[in-house]
């Protein structure tokens, strides 16, 4: 069966109610078991367009313990095409196996190339690059986050006609391209609220290039300090609310964004509407890599690892 067959449409789940304001979760993190919602919406048409136009490999870039790269290794090794995934920090090159990530990567066929920070950070515009691309006759080069028309059409395929009901639809940002797709499909009296896992500046401008709307809004307070950082009372807090609901968080970006939603609304700062629905984008993969740092510094883990790996 054809990989793109398996993914199921995702699901609207009533979580709770919490003073006055009922939340429902859109469960794009079921769509399929190992490329976990908003990877996969991104890579949809430009897979398409690297079948049709039978291009024999993608190159693509991410970090260590990047979903991004994960979701590409499994699709592309599912549909027989090869992947190569750069790698941000040469260190890893002699350690794949510390990272869950890039050791999943591997085994799905993915050839690794681990680059320096100074390289990774000007990306194909770097010598050190060109000379990898050089080796490759024909490719299909994704961006890091997957930052072009095609991803975010594929996101715009997150909401559904039927969730035009809907005040509010919140989503964790870090490139801006998921968020913008919602946008896209989004009602203009809707509010689109964007939780950034990122102290980046830049996906403001990102959006306002990609969308032409008006009806979102950035939140900058609920970063914990910047990408993958975390403390105590997030894990605790992600913890509790599997305990609570079920339904797993990622530490990178939902388990943030879920926390800021019930933070605001219990400190009486939720200045939206009452009628909220939340992306569960996914990334269900972090959270080995996750636990693995948290060991290191013996501190509180997450508990449901093992209900999922
Ligand atoms: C990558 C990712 C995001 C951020 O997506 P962008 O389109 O880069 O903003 C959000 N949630 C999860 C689970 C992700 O893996």
């Amino acid at each position: 069966m054809h990989i793109f067959d398996t993914f199921k449409s995702s699901i609207n789940q009533p979580l709770d109610i919490i003073k006055g304001h009922s939340i429902v979760i859109k469960r794009e993190d079921l769509i399929h078991p190992i490329v976990s919602g908003n990877k996969f919406r991104k890579l949809k048409y430009i897979l398409r367009e690297v079948i049709d136009n039978n291009i024999p490999q993608i190159i693509t870039f991410g970090g260590a313990f990047s979903n991004h790269l994960a979701a590409t290794a499994k699709v592309g090794n599912s549909l027989g095409i090869k992947t190569l995934g750069i790698v941000r920090g040469n260190e890893w090159q002699s350690k794949i196996s510390d990272s869950s990530t890039l050791s999943f990567c591997k085994t799905e066929g993915m050839h690794l190339i681990c680059i320096s920070r100074e390289a990774y950070a000007q990306k194909d515009r770097s010598m050190e690059v060109k000379k990898i691309l050089n080796n490759y006759p024909i490719y299909r080069l994704i961006a890091e986050g997957a930052t072009e028309s095609l991803a975010i059409n594929g996101c715009s395929e997150i909401i559904e006609k039927s969730d035009i009901d809907f005040d509010v639809i919140c989503c964790s940002v870090a490139t801006g391209s998921t968020f913008a797709g919602i946008i896209q499909s989004s009602s203009n009296i809707q509010k689109i609220i964007g939780f950034n896992a990122l102290k980046n500046p830049s996906t403001n401008d990102f959006i306002l290039s990609h969308t032409n709307k008006n009806n979102w809004e950035i939140n900058l307070d609920y970063t914990f300090g910047g990408y993958a950082k975390i403390n105590p009372s997030l894990i605790s807090f992600m913890n509790t609310f599997y305990q609570q609901y079920k339904i797993p968080l990622d530490p990178v970006y939902t388990g943030k964004m879920l926390f800021a939603i019930f933070d605001m609304i219990k400190k009486n700062k939720w200045k939206y509407g009452k009628n909220i629905l939340v992306i569960h984008t996914g990334g269900m993969q972090g959270i080995v890599g996750m636990n693995r740092r948290l060991q290191k510094k013996s501190a509180q883990l997450l508990s449901y690892e093992k209900d999922f790996f």
